[in-house]
């Protein structure tokens, strides 16, 4: 069914507890932890609980938890301290795009300057 737990999905995995992260804070919706392999001094995951492949299926099947993904990741923007100086929001959707896990996620890259356009 549509938003249920996928038994090959890391995320998946990680809301449920069978594989830790560091999590830095969670909601009914919503779990946000830390990027194992961080591009900037803050780079944070943001989460639904749902599974949806990426952030534009997520929003169409449930936009009220895709809203619920941004609030989020600008609370934790602000609780690291990254919204002073100004922080990303990334959503990188497709394989060509350098999408990796196929379970809808925010970056949240800040702490550094941030180059624009990324490459
Ligand atoms: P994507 O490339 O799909 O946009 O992002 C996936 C992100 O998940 C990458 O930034 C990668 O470092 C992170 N990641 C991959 N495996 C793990 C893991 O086991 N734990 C955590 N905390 N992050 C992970
Ligand atoms: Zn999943």
């Amino acid at each position: 069914m549509a938003g249920e737990p996928q038994a090959d999905c890391l995320f998946c995995k990680i809301v449920s507890g069978d594989v830790p992260a560091t999590l830095v804070r969670e909601t009914d919706t919503t779990v946000a932890f830390q990027d194992i392999n961080p591009q900037a001094p803050t780079h944070i995951l943001v989460i639904p609980r749902v599974h949806y492949a990426d952030a534009g299926s997520l929003a169409a099947a449930e936009p009220q938890i895709a809203a619920d993904v941004l609030r989020e990741a600008a609370e934790v923007a602000a609780q690291e301290k990254a919204d002073a100086t100004g922080y990303r929001i990334v959503f990188n959707t497709g394989a060509g795009a350098g999408q990796t896990v196929f379970h809808a996620h925010a970056h949240v890259l800040g702490g550094r300057g941030l180059n624009w356009p990324p490459g």
